[in-house]
C-alpha cells in the first residue's frame, strides 16, 4: 500500500526522504505542497522531474484521493467523491458563494442515524473519519480554488490566504458528526489554528445528540450550531429520525439554546419540508400543514433561531415527495407571522445530486 505522507510528522516525512537517499530539505518541500492539498507529486515544480515520478509510484500525498468530480451547470458548486485509504467512499462540496467559499465536510464514511428522508445512512455507518481525512477535504477545494485562480488570474497556486480561500466550513455531509465529536474538534482546531477559518464562519449540523452538542458547548468555541429538526412533534419525529427514540425533541433543543445563549450565537434550525403521495399520486404535505408551522413557532418563540427551511432533494429509495414553491411559502409565511427568523435555503448543486450521499450511493451501486 502506498504511504500517505500528509498523515507523516515532520520527522517521519524527513526519515522518509533520507531512507530514500534525499536531503532532507527535500521533506521541507513536500511539506509545502502537502499542506497546500497537492493532489500528486506531479505538481510539486521544485522537485526532480524522476524524483516526482519515484514518488508517484511510492507514495500518495494526501489521505484522500479525487475519484469523480461534479460541476454545477452554474460552475459555483462542485462535487467531489473522495476515496480513502481503506477504499471507502466519502463526500465534499465546494460551494463559491457572494459571501465566500464553503465546504461541506464529511464526517464519517456512510452514517447510522437512518433518517427516512436521507440518501447518507442507506448502507449504513462504516466508519468515523480521522482529523486528516476530514482537513484533507477542505485541502482538495482550496487546491481547486487556487487552480482556477491560476488559471484565469495568473495566481500561483500558494495564493495567499485571503484572495479567494476557503473561508466557511458546514460540516453537513455524510455523517452525523456528534458521533466523532472528538476528531470533528481536533480537525476544526486545526482549521482554525492552520487556515485561519473563523469559528464564526464554522457550522456543525446535528440531527441532535444531546451529549456531543454539551461537549461541543465545553469546548466554548462561538461556532454555528444546526439542529436537524424535521418534525415539530415527538411522534412526527420519531417516524423520520430514530435519534428522536433516545433523544426527544425538548430535551435537543434545551441543549442547543444553552449553547446558542452560552456562545452568543444565533441557532440554525434546519427543517426539510417533506410531502408524500397518496393513493391518487397527489403530493400531500407530510411535516409542513399549518398546523406543523404554528406548532414549530412554539417550539423556538423566544430564543435566538433562524429557521433554514429545506427542499427535500429527492432519493429514489425514498418514499418522500418534494412539495411545491406556493407550499413552502405558505409554510414560511406563517413562521414570519409567528415573529420567527426564516430563510429558504437556496439549492445549490441539486443538477449534480449534490444532496446528501447521492454520488457515492450511485457509485457503490455501479
Ligand atoms: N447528521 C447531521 C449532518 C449531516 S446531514 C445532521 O443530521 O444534521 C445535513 C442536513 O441535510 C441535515 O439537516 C439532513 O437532515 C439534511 N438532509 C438529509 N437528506 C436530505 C435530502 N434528501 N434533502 C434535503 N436535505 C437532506
Amino acid at each position: 500500500m502506498k504511504k500517505i505522507l500528509f498523515n507523516l510528522t515532520q520527522p517521519e516525512l524527513e526519515q522518509f526522504v533520507t531512507d530514500m537517499g534525499l536531503p532532507r530539505f527535500r521533506a521541507t518541500q513536500i511539506r509545502e505542497w502537502l499542506n497546500r492539498g497537492a493532489p500528486d507529486f506531479s505538481v510539486m515544480k521544485n522537485l526532480p522531474e524522476d524524483l516526482r515520478q519515484k514518488l508517484n509510484e511510492s507514495a500518495q500525498t494526501l489521505p484522500v484521493k479525487i475519484v469523480t468530480r461534479l460541476d454545477s451547470s452554474d460552475n459555483q458548486t462542485t462535487k467531489f467523491l473522495l476515496e480513502l485509504e481503506d477504499a471507502q467512499q466519502i463526500e465534499c462540496v465546494l460551494m463559491r458563494t457572494t459571501y465566500g467559499n464553503s465546504v461541506c465536510v464529511s464526517s464519517q464514511a456512510g452514517c447510522a442515524m437512518g433518517c427516512k428522508f436521507c440518501a447518507s445512512t442507506l448502507l449504513g455507518l462504516k466508519r468515523n473519519l480521522t482529523v486528516n481525512e476530514m482537513f484533507a477535504q477542505i485541502l482538495v477545494a482550496q487546491w481547486e480554488l487556487r487552480r482556477n485562480r491560476a488559471d484565469t488570474e495568473h495566481v500561483h497556486p500558494n495564493g495567499d490566504a485571503n484572495n479567494g480561500d476557503v473561508s466557511h466550513i458546514v460540516v453537513m455531509g455524510t455523517g452525523e458528526p456528534l458521533q466523532n465529536t472528538s476528531n470533528v474538534i481536533g480537525f476544526l482546531n486545526r482549521a482554525n489554528d492552520e487556515l485561519h477559518i473563523s469559528w464564526r464562519r464554522i457550522t456543525v449540523s446535528t440531527c441532535g445528540i444531546v451529549s456531543g452538542i454539551e461537549e461541543l458547548n465545553t469546548w466554548g468555541r462561538p461556532i454555528n450550531l444546526a439542529i436537524s429538526l424535521h418534525a415539530p412533534t415527538d411522534e412526527l419525529r420519531s417516524q423520520i429520525m430514530p435519534i428522536n427514540n433516545k433523544y426527544k425533541i425538548n430535551e435537543v433543543l434545551k441543549a442547543a439554546f444553552d449553547f446558542s445563549d452560552a456562545q452568543n450565537r444565533q441557532l440554525m434550525i434546519e427543517y426539510i419540508l417533506l410531502g408524500k403521495r397518496d393513493e391518487n399520486g397527489d403530493v400531500v404535505l407530510y411535516n409542513c400543514s399549518n398546523e406543523h408551522a404554528n406548532k414549530l413557532s412554539e417550539l423556538l418563540r423566544g430564543h435566538n433561531v433562524m429557521v433554514n427551511l429545506i427542499p427535500w432533494n429527492t432519493v429514489d429509495e425514498r418514499d418522500f415527495a418534494s412539495i411545491s414553491g406556493n407550499a413552502v411559502h405558505r409554510f414560511q409565511d406563517i413562521l414570519i407571522k409567528n415573529g420567527i427568523h426564516t430563510r429558504i435555503r437556496r439549492e445549490r448543486g441539486a443538477d449534480i445530486g449534490s444532496a446528501c450521499g447521492q454520488l457515492r450511493l450511485k457509485h457503490k451501486k455501479g
